[in-house]
C-alpha cells in the first residue's frame, strides 16, 4: 500500500499545475496600446469595445462594464428599482456578494435551497418562498453549470418578478444554446483574479433591454445620461468604470475563452468518466439542457456515509499533499455568517446546502485547463486517498 503524502509518504505529484491568468505578447501590446493612448480611464474605446463584443458572445445586446462582479449586481437592482421593503430570492450556496448585493440596496435576500444534484438554486422551493413584497430572483449558475432557467424564467414571468442572472461562475456557460447573461432582465459578470476571465478586477452587466442598459449605465456614470452633456446628471449615480487598462487585457483574454472552455469540458469528461465507479466519491450531475459548462469549479460529493468520521476537510488535506490543488469550498451556507445570525430573522430551511457544505469540495479552473497527462495525476491521486481513507478518520474519544 503506498502510504499518504498527509501522513508522510510519496506525493503523487510535486509539479505546479496551469499557470494562471494565460497572457503572451498579446496582452502586452494591448496594454501598451493604451499606454500610449494617454486614454487610461473608463472613456478608453476599448471599454465600449470589449462591452460589445462580450454581449454578443452571449447572445445578449447591451454590455455595462463596472468596477466589480458586487456592483454589477448592486447596479442591476438600483435600475430595476428593488430597493427597501422588497425582498429578493437568492440561493444559500454562493459568494456573498449575492445576498450582499440585495442588503446594499436596502432589500432582504431570502434564502432558498439548491437542488441536492446541480446544487443550483431548486426553482421547486422558490414559489414556497415569494411574497407579496417580493420583487426579484437572483440565480447563479454554480460553478459554471446554468441553473434551470426553463422552470426559474416561468416562475418569475408567473409571479411578475425580475431575472438577475449571477453568472461570475459562468463565463461563455450556455442553456439550451442561450448564453448566460441573455435569459434574465440583467446578468451580472466578475473578472476578480480567481475568475475564468479576469482582468484582476472588474465586472460587467449584460442586458437585452435598451432602457434598463441606459438606466444602468447611468448608475455607473454619475448618472449621465448617453448623448447628455457632460455635467448634466440626470439620477443619483456613482463611478463604478473600470480603466482602459481592464478592457484592453479583457478584449485579448476573451479571445482565449472559448478554447480554454473546450479543455475543461474535455478534462470534466475524462475525469467523469474515470471516477464514474467510486464508491466515495460522485462526479458531478449535469442537466442535460446545459449545451456549454464553463467548469469554473468541477465538484466532487465525498459520500461520507461510506467512511464513518471521514470529514470533508481531512479528504481535501490528503488530496492537496498529494500536489492536487483542491478547495474545501463554502464552511457553511451564506445564512449562517455572523452577519445573517445576527441582523436577520431567518428559517434555516435548507437541509441541500447544508449536506453539501459538509460533503462537496472542488477542484478549481485551473487545474481544469491542465493537460490530460496532468489530469491523470489527478485521477491517481484521488484513488489513492480513497484507498487509505480509512487512516484520515480521527478516532472520537
Ligand atoms: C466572485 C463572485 C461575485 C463577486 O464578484 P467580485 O468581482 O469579486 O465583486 C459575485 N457572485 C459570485 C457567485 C461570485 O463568485
Amino acid at each position: 500500500m503506498q502510504d499518504l503524502a498527509v501522513l508522510g509518504g510519496k506525493p503523487v505529484t510535486t509539479e505546479a499545475f496551469a499557470d494562471f491568468p494565460v497572457y503572451d505578447e498579446r496582452d502586452e501590446a494591448a496594454l501598451i496600446e493604451v499606454l500610449r493612448s494617454r486614454q487610461w480611464g473608463g472613456y478608453n474605446p476599448k471599454v465600449k469595445e470589449f462591452e460589445e463584443v462580450f454581449a454578443e458572445y452571449h447572445g445578449a445586446r447591451f454590455g455595462i462594464t463596472a468596477a466589480n462582479g458586487t456592483v454589477t449586481l448592486e447596479s442591476a437592482l438600483l435600475a430595476l428599482g428593488v430597493g427597501p421593503g422588497d425582498e429578493v430570492i437568492v440561493p444559500p450556496i454562493s459568494f456573498i456578494a449575492t445576498a450582499t448585493a440585495v442588503l446594499r440596496v436596502g432589500a432582504a435576500p431570502i434564502f432558498v435551497d439548491i437542488d441536492g444534484m446541480t446544487s443550483n438554486m431548486d426553482p421547486e422551493r422558490v414559489s414556497e418562498k415569494i411574497t407579496s413584497r417580493t420583487r426579484a430572483m437572483i440565480p447563479v449558475h454554480f460553478a459554471g453549470q446554468p441553473a434551470d432557467m426553463d422552470r426559474l424564467l416561468a416562475i418569475a414571468a408567473d409571479n411578475g418578478l425580475f431575472v438577475i442572472e449571477d453568472c461570475a461562475h459562468a463565463h461563455g456557460a450556455s442553456w439550451r444554446g442561450r448564453g448566460v447573461g441573455s435569459m434574465g432582465e440583467f446578468g451580472s459578470f466578475s473578472f476578480q483574479a480567481s475568475k475564468n476571465l479576469t482582468a484582476g478586477e472588474g465586472g460587467i452587466l449584460t442586458t437585452n433591454d435598451a432602457e434598463l442598459a441606459e438606466i444602468a449605465w447611468s448608475v455607473c456614470n454619475q448618472g449621465r445620461r448617453t448623448g447628455g452633456e457632460w455635467y448634466e446628471h440626470v439620477r443619483l449615480g456613482t463611478n463604478y468604470r473600470i480603466t482602459g487598462w481592464q478592457a484592453a487585457v479583457l478584449l485579448v483574454q476573451l479571445s482565449r475563452l472559448r478554447d480554454q472552455i473546450e479543455t475543461r469540458q474535455r478534462n470534466a469528461r475524462y475525469l467523469s468518466d474515470e471516477l464514474a465507479d467510486l464508491d466515495l466519491i460522485t462526479v458531478p450531475y449535469i442537466d442535460e439542457r446545459v449545451t456549454d459548462h464553463s467548469y469554473y469549479l468541477f465538484l466532487l460529493n465525498l459520500n461520507r456515509d461510506r467512511v464513518p468520521g471521514l470529514t470533508k476537510n481531512a479528504f481535501v488535506q490528503a488530496l492537496i499533499a498529494e500536489g492536487i490543488p483542491c478547495s474545501a469550498g463554502y464552511p457553511y451556507p451564506l445564512y449562517r455568517n455572523k452577519l445573517f445570525v445576527d441582523h436577520e430573522e431567518h428559517q434555516f430551511d435548507c437541509p441541500q446546502a447544508e449536506r453539501m457544505c459538509n460533503e462537496t469540495f472542488w477542484l478549481s479552473h485551473e487545474v481544469m485547463l491542465s493537460t490530460l497527462d496532468r489530469i491523470k495525476e489527478v485521477v491517481t491521486a484521488i484513488r489513492k486517498v480513497i484507498k487509505s481513507s480509512s487512516h484520515l478518520v480521527v478516532p472520537s474519544i
